[in-house]
């Protein structure tokens, strides 16, 4: 798990209102992709946290359909 410094972050970030990645709060960022010190949870939407951790779902997105 990966701790975000909170200096780097703004409020909405902070407070898991916005993505980490790309400041976007609508879609709600629901991937949790860290922490910080404090043991909250970071959060980023879901393009932004396929882009930072490997996710299993998208190995199964990956399967092409029969
Ligand atoms: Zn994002």
């Amino acid at each position: 798990m990966v701790t975000f410094d909170p200096e780097g972050l703004t409020w909405a970030q902070r407070d898991g209102d916005a993505c980490v990645v790309c400041h976007k709060r609508w879609p709600r960022p629901r991937k949790r992709v860290g922490r910080l010190p404090d043991d909250a949870p970071v959060l980023a939407c879901a393009d932004c946290a396929e882009a930072l951790l490997p996710s299993p779902a998208a190995t199964v997105v990956a399967f092409p359909s029969r």
